[in-house]
């Protein structure tokens, strides 16, 4: 049973008189308990509008959030479902020590009050999350620490929560790459020891393939691929999933390995405007095998089996071949 669940999802946002920015539409999303979906995309792709919403920070404009498959009523939301967000620094209290960074998740959200009980709850978060011994860290304040120390204590602070959810956005882009991979495997042991739900939200291919299970690609506010991380990743079956797999580093393929049909993205141009989105599939504009049809309408959602689906019409011309035949083996 889903945790979580965005079932078509869209937000638009007001601009100007009668401008509208079309940041997410018909964003459709499922979340199990002690599985990590990546959600990957360009930035403006509207993957952290999403995420946004998953939290309730913003309501939808249409389609609806559902937490234990129930839209509203009765639980405290943000008990089941934290977010995380890119900038450690900006997430903590500077004034304040990490002790009372964590008390006061726990005196919030449970109502601890005993210090006693405060002090052995706080030593054990920081456990949790690899600061250890765990003394060292809980009189320091935040400019004490380094960026990933400070993530590290962000993330121990959504676990005093004790949620279900957790949202990371980009959690890891602004650490130091020397560190990146000990957090991935700090949320991927949550994942294993909580059963926690996780939702990954990058624009780095090779850390989503490291950590996920699942994989779902965003482009200009619409999802338009998502299945098993192996499957999507292996066998791109979107134009611009393959575009991003090829384009990232992998040290399994040497340069001259690299797809030619997108032997240099940035030929490709930029991502569009989400005021003012081309009509039809949103990706026509850079896609090499765009069809009229492709500029008329959006396509519908292709099942291709063990949870692998794709919004492409090459699909639904018989021309799905094509796209599969430059894939490289993954
Ligand atoms: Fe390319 Fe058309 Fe598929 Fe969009 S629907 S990705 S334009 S082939």
């Amino acid at each position: 049973e889903p945790v979580l669940e965005a079932r078509a999802v869209a937000k638009h946002f007001p601009v100007g008189r009668h401008g509208v920015v079309r940041a997410v539409e018909d964003a459709t999303l499922a979340l199990l308990p002690g599985r990590i979906v990546a959600l990957v995309g360009e930035s403006g792709s509207g993957k952290t509008t999403l995420a946004r919403v998953l939290a309730r920070f913003y309501p939808p404009t249409s389609g609806e959030v559902l937490l234990h498959g129930q839209s509203s009523g009765g639980r405290d939301y943000h008990g089941d479902v934290q977010l995380i967000f890119q900038d450690p620094f900006g997430s903590l209290n500077p004034l304040h020590r990490v002790r009372y960074n964590l008390e006061r998740a726990l005196r919030l959200h449970h109502g601890t009050r005993d210090r006693r009980e405060l002090e052995r709850q706080v030593l054990e978060l920081l456990e949790r999350v690899s600061l250890t011994p765990a003394r060292d860290y809980v009189d320091k304040f935040p400019h004490e620490l380094s960026g990933g120390q400070r993530q590290r204590v962000v993330i121990a602070r959504a676990l005093a929560v004790r949620p279900k959810v957790l949202l990371g956005d980009e959690p890891i882009s602004m650490l130091d790459v020397s560190i990146r991979l000990d957090m991935l495997n700090l949320l991927a042991r949550l994942r294993d020891e909580n059963g926690l739900a996780l939702l990954y939200i990058t624009h780095d291919i090779a850390g989503a393939r490291y950590l996920c299970d699942d994989i779902v690609v965003m482009y200009a506010g619409r999802m338009i691929e998502g299945g098993p991380k192996e499957e999507v990743i292996a066998r791109p079956r979107h134009p611009y999933t393959k575009l991003l797999i090829e384009s990232s580093p992998d040290p399994d393929r040497g340069e001259d390995e690299r797809a030619a049909l997108f032997a240099d993205a940035d030929e490709l141009g930029e991502p569009p405007s989400l005021a003012n989105p081309p009509a039809g599939c949103r990706f026509h504009p850079r896609c090499p095998f765009a069809m009229p049809e492709c500029e008329q309408s959006p396509p519908p959602r292709t099942e291709l089996g063990g949870g692998h689906w794709a919004h492409c019409w090459l699909h639904h011309k018989g021309r799905a071949g094509e796209l599969a035949s430059t894939t490289h083996a993954a």
